[in-house]
This record gives structure tokens, sequence and C-alpha cells, in this order.
């Protein structure tokens, strides 16, 4: 589960980890009235769980409490990654001398805490040389020592009280990365402005199965669609591209996007039907996506317990009901193609066996909508 950036900040201060001043807002006015009691420049941040806000436009600065109230009315009205913001922070805004990059995450090939962290963070972290990137196991046994800090900012070429800081804040979000039951948290950046050392970002994504230890922190609320697929217990997932994904199993799906990818499209949604999803289930699945309204629903079924009969069968309800606006593809491979493809090509609607042919004939109508439309 992810925290929103105000939350995990409230986090960071419970373990002494210095964040900017500031507070969260929901309306235009609040963040007027934050910026006057900040009494300085504000920066705006959306709060919405998706990363690269700042390249997205979702963080602005303004110079006086009017221009926050015109900045925070432009943000409350953003879809940021297909998110809709309800939230804005608004902080005193830092004059920044350094921005580093700590994080921590579980390493799945050493099974244990690594710490991640670079000289040269910021929203450009992805691109940064290797050379450039710390990398620290913790062993669980142990924790993370002042020691290992005092190499790990050597490594990072950080000395004095800028290295005493960073060791301190680091052991902090160790602590707190195990208390908290952390998949990952990150600071980026982690900012030096004169003599202070602050987290100007937080992120931290916690193990849904502790939830029972921890008390419950906001989290993004379900949007209609993913309630009437939570309805359902399939899962869900919202992304920005053009055509809407329904595919059984997460490898699958995921093997969908990258090969969309290939074709220059990128996915709008996926909903991942699973293992032996039923036909009323698929049927609604269906009829969620098409809701959705993509430029293209791209079907990618392969049947094992799943019967590709079933799936056709869910297609052609669907299709009776009039529900699909969007042009459909439908690729069919396993349990029962035969019957599958032959159900739908009765009906006019051709089933492709390749996935690459079908991704290929999804990215083209999705582009060739996309042309018509501009
Ligand atoms: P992200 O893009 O979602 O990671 O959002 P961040 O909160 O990390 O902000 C993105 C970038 O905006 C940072 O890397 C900074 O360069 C810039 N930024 C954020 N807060 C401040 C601030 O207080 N002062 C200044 N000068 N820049 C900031
Ligand atoms: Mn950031």
């Amino acid at each position: 589960m992810k925290l929103f950036e105000y939350t995990a900040k409230e986090v960071f201060q419970e373990y002494e980890i210095p964040t900017p001043r500031g507070r969260v807002a929901t309306s235009p006015k609040e963040a007027e009235d934050i910026a006057r009691e900040l009494d300085c420049p504000a920066v705006l941040k959306v709060q919405v769980l998706a990363g690269g806000r700042g390249k997205a436009g979702g963080v602005q600065f303004a110079d006086d409490p009017q221009e926050a109230r015109a900045v925070a009315a432009e943000l409350l009205s953003m879809q940021i990654h297909g998110h809709e913001v309800e939230r804005v922070l608004v902080e005193e805004k830092l004059d920044i001398d350094q921005e580093i990059y700590l994080g921590m995450t579980i390493d799945p090939g050493d099974r244990c805490p690594i710490l991640i962290a670079s000289s040269r963070g910021g929203v450009s972290i992805e691109e940064v040389p290797d050379r450039y990137i710390v990398r620290e196991r913790i062993p669980m046994q142990w924790g993370l020592y002042p020691y290992q800090m005092r190499a790990v900012a050597e490594r990072m070429e950080l000395a004095g009280k800028l290295a005493r800081d960073f060791g301190n804040i680091a052991i902090a979000l160790y602590r707190l990365f195990r208390d908290r039951d952390a998949e990952l948290t990150e600071i980026n950046p982690l900012v030096v402005s004169g003599d202070r050392m602050l987290a100007a970002d937080a992120r931290l994504n916690v193990d849904e199965d502790s939830e029972f230890r921890h008390e419950l922190p906001v989290t993004e609320r379900l949007s209609e669609v993913e309630e009437r697929v939570a309805e359902i217990g399939l899962s869900y997932v919202q992304l920005d591209g053009d055509v809407a994904v329904l595919a059984n199993g997460a490898g699958a799906t995921m093997a969908t996007m990258d090969i969309l990818q290939q074709y220059d499209s990128d996915a709008m949604n996926f909903l991942d039907v699973g293992g032996g999803a039923d036909v009323d289930s698929m049927t609604e699945a269906l009829r969620v996506l098409a809701d959705t309204e993509p430029r293209v629903l791209l079907v990618n079924i392969f049947g094992g317990i799943t019967r590709c009969d079933d799936v056709a069968e869910a297609v052609l309800r669907v299709k009776r009901e009039g529900t699909f606006r969007s042009p459909l593809v439908v690729r069919l491979i396993g349990t029962n193609e035969e019957q599958g493809i032959q159900l739908l090509e009765e009906e006019g609607i051709t089933a492709l066996r390749n996935l690459e042919d079908a991704a290929r004939a999804a990215a083209q109508t999705a582009a060739s909508d996309g042309a018509e439309e501009e």
C-alpha cells in the first residue's frame, strides 16, 4: 500500500527526519491560508499516488498567498498520470544547494534490505550513471550502523556535517522502514539547503499484509471503475495510454503491455481476470473496460482453466448489450480455442491466435483513431 507524500512526511517527523514546514490543502482558499502562515515563497505539490509529478507539472511555486491560491486552483483541477488531484501539499520553498537520493527496499536477490543512495538525486535519478549510485546491504539481524553510513557518505563524497546529517537520517529511515513494515521508502530529493538537510519529498510503501498492526493512514479513494472491479474480485490498474487490456494472469498481462510498447502503444488500463474466471465475471470485466472508453480494447486470453468459448460468450454478451463503443481486438489461444474463435466469427468478430498480430492491430487502431481526433 502506498502512502501519500504528506502522510509519509508525518511518519518521517515521528522519526525526527526533518521535512519542510507546511500542510496539506483541499481547496485554493486553504492553500492561500497556509501560504500566509508560512510567510515565505511556497511550493505546491499535487498529492497523488504516482511518481514523476514534477515532470508532469504537478509541482509549482508561488511567491505570495494570492499566487498560491491560483496555483492550487490549477493543480486541483489536474489529472496526473490518470489520478484526480484532491489534495495539494503547500510547503515552504527551499533554496536547494544539492539534491541527494536516498532509498531503501528489500533486495530479492540478496534477500535483505538494501540502502541505495546518490549525490545526484532529483527528478532525473533514473538517468544517473551507475557509478554515482551507492548500494549498501543491511543485514537484517544487525541493522544499519554509523560506521556503514560513514563509508556510504565517503563514497558519495559527502563530508563533515553533511555526512553526519546524512548518516543520522539514513539510520532513522531504516528504523522507520523496519517498524512500519515498509516495502519501499524513498527520499528524492533529500535537500541540502544552507546548513539544513531535509526530506523535500517522501515515499513510503508498506506491506499490506502488515496492516493489522499499524494504524491505517489515509489512502487514495477507489475510483468508480476500481470499485466495480473490486466487487468482482479482480485486479485493475489505471495507466495513461490508449489501449484497455483484458488478459488472464499477471505474467500474460505484463507481457501484453510489453508487446504493445514494442508497437509504440501504451495501455490505458489493464484488468487481470486471473485463472478460471467464469462467464459472468468476464462479462462484467469487459463492461467495466468498455465504460472506460479506450481507443481500443485488447482482449488477450491464454486459455488454461479459463475456456476460450467462455471468453467468446462473454464478449458476445457485451456486444449484444451494445456496450462496446471502442474497437475490439481479440486474441484467443488454448482450451477450446476453436469453439471460441468460431463463436466470435459467426458474429463477425475476428479473433487472432498470435499475440504480436493482436498487439500490432490494437496499436494501429489506437494510432489511427488518435490521428482522426487531432
Ligand atoms: P516528484 O517529481 O513527484 O518526485 O516531486 P518532488 O517533490 O520530488 O519535486 C520534484 C522537483 O521539484 C524536485 O526534485 C526539485 O527540483 C523541485 N522542488 C521540489 N520542492 C522544491 C523546493 O522547495 N524548492 C525548489 N527550489 N525546488 C523544489
Ligand atoms: Mn521526488
